[in-house]
């Protein structure tokens, strides 16, 4: 706010290259949400005061009952919606007042992955995950080295001609994270990834985000699976109704009652 160009100190405040850096990349924080509010133009609010601080590099779940406001946040993040009130800021970027034409490139250091893997039905396995690098016009030769590196990270090394009804939900799960991961994000947000997969299988993609996040991805993991969040000791934050409440380091499942 109020940024001149030149300093009246007659000092440099910063080099040139960290110049466009901003304050919340400056401390570590790459995702900063300040008393954030969101109310749908019916019903109750949907988020409540919520101050969420995270890490560059962490790994956080978030959980929470059906309701309690996780795919609203997850939104928010994304800048599909906008706060009611608060301030947000992601990876520098404040998205209470980001441009319209720079969300794209806001969005492409994002990786995204859902309960309904939204792959594309028509196209096989190598296509699906091409289309995301396509998308951000990568060259032809940067596709083909790096779509069979991603699916052999994923597991899938051997599968790239089939068609997703040909995979089981694990599977196709797998092709989503490696769409997601393709074009190295910085941030990954998962919305209940294991939502649809039997428990070997939610393991299998749960232990391959813990990978991720261990080559240095930050990680926020939507999920209702209790026993894989108490299992994996990562940072909990807990909503009920909008509201944060609990937040711990290597948390588990708060029961209810
Ligand atoms: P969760 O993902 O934890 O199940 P949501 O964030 O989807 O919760 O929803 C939080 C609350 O906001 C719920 O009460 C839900 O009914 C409401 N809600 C979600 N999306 C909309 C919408 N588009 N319009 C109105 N209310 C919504
Ligand atoms: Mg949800």
């Amino acid at each position: 706010m109020g940024e001149k160009k030149g300093s009246t100190r007659g000092e440099r405040l910063a080099p040139a290259r960290g110049r466009r850096r901003r304050p919340a990349a400056e401390n570590g924080e790459i995702i900063s949400m300040t008393k954030v509010c969101k109310a749908y133009s019916t019903g109750a609010p949907a988020l409540k005061d919520v101050d969420l601080h995270i890490n560059r590099g962490e790994f956080v779940f978030i959980v929470g009952d059906s309701g309690s406001g996780k795919s609203t946040l997850i939104k928010l993040l994304l800048r599909e919606l906008t706060v009611t009130s608060g301030s947000i800021n992601v990876m520098g970027y404040d998205l209470t007042k980001i441009k319209h034409r720079k969300i794209p490139k806001f969005r492409r250091n994002i990786g995204i992955v859902f309960q309904d893997f939204r792959l594309l039905k028509d196209r096989n396995v190598y296509e699906n995950v091409a289309f995301a690098q396509r998308i951000v016009q990568k060259s032809n030769k940067e596709i083909k080295k790096n779509v069979p590196s991603i699916l052999a990270i994923v597991g899938l090394a051997g599968k790239y001609k089939a068609k997703p009804k040909q995979l089981s939900g694990g599977e196709q799960q797998r092709v989503a994270l490696a769409r997601a991961l393709v074009n190295k994000p910085t941030v990954l947000l998962a919305d209940e990834p294991t939502g649809n997969l039997d428990p070997k299988n939610s393991w299998e993609i749960m232990k391959l985000l813990e990978q991720i996040n261990e080559n240095g991805t930050t990680v926020l993991v939507v999920t209702h699976n209790r026993e894989i969040v108490n299992a994996m000791q990562k940072r909990v934050v807990t909503l009920k109704k909008g509201v944060i409440v609990s937040d711990e380091e290597k948390g588990g499942y708060i029961d209810e009652d």
